[in-house]
């Protein structure tokens, strides 16, 4: 039987019970995704609590309190349950018994079964397909007899590791029967999917949240471009007809309800050339495409996350301007392509611009392809916040982006 906290204001059936600021809300994962979870809820007034194992904190360095433990430490999600009437996490691959345990005892946004199914791209394609979403064609390996039977209209394809794959990490790209039955085994023999290989005209992403009375909410559709398969840029609104925008938020909504989603949920799809909208893959938490919610929002993904969280009413989403968010990768920390000597960024070649927004995460190791931070760029037009993005990127030296 869930324990409400003492303060917690009483739920009817439509009006969940609230958490007031002042109250501590939990947090499962030190990243970067709930270090900016942990500001915006601080900046309401709560307090946040965080379990973690590592020492290079994100959002333990910024929380009220960091548990430094195992996410499946009993003590540790004990403690977090008894002190926060409810918790969050920031990353997907957060052990499901973690949320079941928590589940019994205090508030737990998302789901674990939403989770569970965002967690493996098999159980998330069969979702997406079977609630009639388009995916790019595919088939799921889970033998090398699989492999080696596979549709030869799916190639070219790209063969997914199933589980524990993020950044384009886990994935090989083949063009024969025999590179499927070699890219099944190049990952240990784990279950795979093979996706078509897909024209596509651009990738989008839309961030949806819905609340414990099941209302949902959506922010407008980012135009997501990638570098050696990490996130390089976020431009707001997206470069497509609006019949696609239009599409792409109705498909992340009905996405939400179909999963009973509670919290912030990213759904990332395909533009292909023909006009067709594919569902790619979903995030259960917000999402780096998201960030620019942070500035060019009246709303923030995170404080969504925190409102959902503490059953506040849903914040509103609009736009305020064109955004176009820029990551900041460890690689600026080193020279050249191949340097290994290490360097701080000149951070005034950002800071210098008066509309750029500029966010570092605060972890000490920097590594090239790690997430450091981020710049949002924000104009009253999408091409001056592009022209903005493009300086900067120049002034740091990120290599140019000719779609940009
Ligand atoms: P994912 O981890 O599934 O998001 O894949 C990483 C990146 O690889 C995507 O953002 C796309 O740029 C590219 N990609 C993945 N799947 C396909 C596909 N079926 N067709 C074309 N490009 C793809």
């Amino acid at each position: 039987m869930a324990s409400a906290p003492a303060s917690a204001v009483a739920a009817s059936a439509e009006t969940p019970a609230l958490i007031p600021p002042g109250a501590w809300l939990g947090l499962l994962g030190g990243g970067q995704l709930g270090r900016m979870f942990a500001m915006a809820a601080q900046s309401m007034g709560y307090r946040v609590a965080v379990i973690d194992p590592g020492t290079d904190s994100p959002a333990g360095s910024v929380a009220d309190r960091h548990l430094k433990a195992d996410y499946l430490d009993p003590a540790a999600l004990a403690e977090l349950a008894s002190l926060a009437g409810g918790v969050t996490t920031e990353f997907e691959n957060v052990p499901a018994r973690a949320l079941e345990f928590l589940a019994q005892r205090c508030r737990v946004s998302p789901h674990a079964a939403s989770v569970a199914v965002a967690q493996d791209r098999i159980s998330e394609k069969r979702f997406l397909s079977g609630h009639g979403f388009a995916v790019a064609p595919y088939a799921v390996l889970e033998s090398e007899a699989d492999a080696r039977a596979v549709d030869p209209g799916l190639l070219p394809g790209i063969v997914k590791s199933a589980r524990l794959g993020y950044d384009g990490k886990g994935q090989v790209r083949v063009r024969t029967v025999d590179e499927v039955v070699a890219g099944f085994a190049g990952q240990g023999g784990v279950p795979c999917v093979l996706e078509r290989f897909v024209d596509l005209a651009c990738e989008v992403s839309v961030i949806v949240a819905r609340d414990e009375a099941r209302r949902s909410t959506s922010w407008p559709v980012a135009e997501n471009r990638h570098r050696d398969g990490i996130l390089d840029v976020s431009i707001v609104p997206a470069r497509v007809a609006e019949g696609i925008a239009d599409e792409a938020r109705r498909v992340a909504s009905e996405v939400a309800g179909h999963l009973d989603y509670r919290g912030v949920l990213c759904v990332e799809m395909f533009v292909t050339r023909d006009g067709a909208l594919l569902v790619n893959e979903m995030a259960p938490r917000p999402h780096n495409s998201g960030h620019y919610t942070i500035d060019a929002c009246v709303t923030s993904q995170f404080e969504q996350q925190a409102r959902v969280l503490a059953g506040l009413p849903l914040g509103d989403t609009r736009a305020l301007e064109p955004a176009v968010m820029v990551n900041l990768l460890g690689d600026l920390w080193f020279d050249g392509a191949g340097g290994t000597t290490r360097r701080e960024p000149d951070w005034t070649r950002v800071l210098v611009h008066p509309q750029a927004k500029l966010h570092l995460y605060g972890k000490s190791e920097p590594r090239r392809g790690r997430k450091m931070g981020h710049v949002t760029c924000l104009a009253p037009t999408l091409p001056e916040a592009i022209a903005v993005a493009t300086t900067i990127r120049r002034d740091l030296g990120i290599p140019a982006d000719d779609g940009l």
